[in-house]
């Protein structure tokens, strides 16, 4: 079994083709290990985590991508997020009569926001019905459809590790017409051949055997991999800003019904506790900032 957690960009020479390579285990495993989810909600995690690491090493600055779900199935809501190109956390929410077999997400839409650490976020919306498409398919549309980008993605998970496995036509070249002849020989050439991947070699095979197996025919390079792990995002500051959003009377009229105000990070668990005292510091600290 490969324990790598990492994500492998690669090329193939003389062709405006690149492929990328996203396996997790351990990463994988911690967000599993937070919540009891049920086996099909745990396999649909796997595969947006691989994705959202995947689509991450795609884009070329530093930020946080995410892909969100919400459906009208058993699962209401599902994300994954990856940031600064190694940062993993995900979480799903599901009716608590979750039976297997039946729609996970029907019908619903999904958001890939891209959040540059400095700059414009951007959010595609598209919509979904996992009755008839899966969530690789939903992406190949929308880098064909809204991004012009010619794409091809394969996505595995079981309940131990996750896979994601994509071939792209390179920006340059994006438009479909644009791929003349010559490049559309081996555009199906090298989807044909990536199509014969496995689940089982894209979940235990280490990435460079498993290239080799499908690809050693053509000249692949490949870049080096870039490790993921799972990492919350959550913090003390961020944990205070969502309390300045309920507003001082709120805040306070919470703490005097409870005794404090308890914030449990649903990603990773890490529990933010605030008193009287706290929230009064947080106000009076939050209304000196924005008068200065
Ligand atoms: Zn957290």
């Amino acid at each position: 079994m490969s324990n790598s957690d990492q994500t492998l960009r690669f090329l193939f020479d003389n062709t405006p083709i690149r492929g990328e390579l996203t396996q997790l285990t351990r990463a994988f495993k911690e967000v599993l290990s937070k919540h009891p989810y049920p086996m099909p909600v745990q396999k649909l995690l796997g595969e947006f985590m691989a994705a959202a690491a995947m689509l991450s090493d795609t884009i070329k600055f530093e930020g946080t991508l995410s892909l969100q779900v919400r459906g009208a199935g058993q699962v209401r809501s599902l994300m994954a997020e990856c940031r600064n190109n190694q940062d993993l956390r995900a979480l799903a929410q599901y009716n608590d009569d979750f039976e297997e077999g039946g729609a996970i997400l029907g019908e619903g839409q999904m958001a890939i926001t891209i959040e540059p650490n400095q700059g414009k976020r951007y959010q595609g919306i598209v919509p979904i019905n996992d009755s008839d498409m899966t969530l690789s398919t939903v992406l190949e549309d929308y880098f064909q459809k809204s991004e012009q980008i010619r794409t091809r993605i394969w996505l595995f998970a079981n309940t131990k590790s996750a896979a994601g496995f994509m071939i792209q036509a390179m920006p340059e070249s994006a438009s479909v017409s644009s791929l003349d002849m010559t490049n559309q020989e081996d555009w199906e050439r090298v989807v044909h051949l990536a199509s014969t991947l496995t689940e089982e070699e894209a979940l235990t095979l280490p990435a460079e055997t498993l290239l080799h197996r499908l690809f050693h025919e053509e000249t692949v390079r490949l870049y080096d991999p870039r490790p993921l792990q799972f990492k919350c995002t959550c913090s003390e500051e961020r944990t205070a800003n969502a309390i300045i959003t309920l507003g001082r009377e709120e805040a306070l009229h919470i703490v005097h019904e409870q005794g404090h105000i308890d914030i449990d990070c649903q990603f990773c668990h890490q529990r933010y506790a605030f008193n009287e005292t706290d929230i009064n510091t947080l106000f009076d600290n939050a209304s000196n900032s924005s008068l200065s």
